[in-house]
């Protein structure tokens, strides 16, 4: 089959490897209809994430059709649609116990595209299917439920779940890529008193305004104060969500957001950011940190066949599965290119 493989930092290729076949009882090889690319795939190509080996097939996102199972595999069956989410939980060590998947230690966790080949090809095996993989309901198109493998759900668990966002709550997210809008699109479920998105270039914060935000400013010319001054009396915001993953995003966090207030950190981040706990101390914050666990995922369904959720203006740029490489070069311009999600399909 063909796949997109890393080759070391800054090189991939898009060429034929060995078609994956069961391997563990529970296991499923799964034929990919569709696919996108995840910032963290560039985050590796960079180099900055040493666990992913040579040769490795990239990918952690994507949906298909069940294609074989292994004998230990009861609730997935061939020929049923699914999506392949971020995270393959174990289901039996202590994390996986407590709902805490993307902490897994019973060989699971983040492991597609990862420490084992990913979903950027024509079939991916998925460990531990009957707890990985969710089937699609009838109704929720392939775009929708790709946006579930991981985006939707890092939105959903580590920015809105984690800050508690409620009625009482001015929200600021600094980042408007998806993972920006898809909070701003999920917050808006608890009705939060006002969302403000301060990101970069016109048409992301366009969009962030078709996804609810109240207000958007440019990153690169607005100054904390006048962003502080359009939260809650002048005095910062009651929750502010990390949405970049770079230190100037984290330290602005901390400079907006009011006292009492919570910090949750979405971005992922290759550099130290300085916190000022001499001037923090007092101030009475909270700040989370947390990988995605996927334990929304089947919320989320839900959600999108209930028309509850309407995420489509994510996608912004389709290929045929054999484009990726294309794909990869659009996705990895997203200023140039107004990119947000690429998706590929299975021609
Ligand atoms: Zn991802
Ligand atoms: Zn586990």
């Amino acid at each position: 089959m063909r796949a997109l493989t890393y080759q070391g930092p800054g090189r991939r290729t898009w060429g034929e490897v060995p078609d994956p076949v069961v391997h563990d009882p529970e296991d499923a090889v799964v034929r990919i209809d569709a696919l996108t690319i995840c910032g963290t795939d560039l985050h590796i190509l960079k180099g900055d994430v040493p666990g992913v080996a040579s040769g490795r097939v990239l990918g952690h996102e994507a949906v298909g059709t069940v294609h074989a199972t292994g004998p230990g595999v009861r609730t997935i069956a061939p020929g049923e649609r699914v999506v392949v989410p971020s995270i393959s939980p174990c289901g039996r060590c202590l994390s996986c116990r407590r709902a805490v998947y993307g902490q897994c230690s019973g060989g699971g966790g983040w492991v597609l595209g990862h420490t084992a080949d990913g979903t950027q090809a024509e079939y991916v095996r998925v460990p531990f299917a009957d707890s990985s993989l969710h089937r699609i309901p009838d109704g929720v198109t392939d775009e929708n439920a790709l946006l579930v493998a991981d985006v939707l759900p890092t939105a959903f668990e580590v920015a809105v779940q984690a800050s508690g966002i409620g009625p009482e709550d001015s929200v600021a997210v600094i980042g408007a890529g998806p993972v920006g809008l898809g909070t701003v699109m999920l917050a808006r479920l608890f009705s939060p008193r006002r969302i403000v998105v301060v990101g970069r270039g016109a048409e992301r914060l366009e969009a962030a305004k078709r996804c609810g935000a109240d207000a958007t400013f440019e990153a690169g010319d607005t100054d904390d104060d006048t962003i502080r001054a359009a939260g809650r009396d002048g005095t910062g915001y009651d929750v502010v969500v990390e949405a970049v993953g770079t230190p100037e995003a984290f330290e602005r966090c901390t400079r907006v957001v009011r006292s009492g207030g919570r910090i949750a950190n979405a971005g992922v981040h290759g550099a130290p950011a300085l916190l000022h706990l001499e001037r923090l101390w007092s101030n009475n914050l909270t700040i989370t940190t947390r990988l995605v666990d996927g334990r929304t995922v089947p919320t989320l369904l839900d959600l999108l066949a209930d028309r509850r959720l309407q995420p489509g203006g994510l996608i912004t740029h389709r290929f045929a599965l054999d484009e990726l490489p294309a794909a990869y070069d659009v996705f990895s311009q997203a200023r140039a290119s107004g990119a947000l999600k690429v998706a590929a399909f299975r021609c």
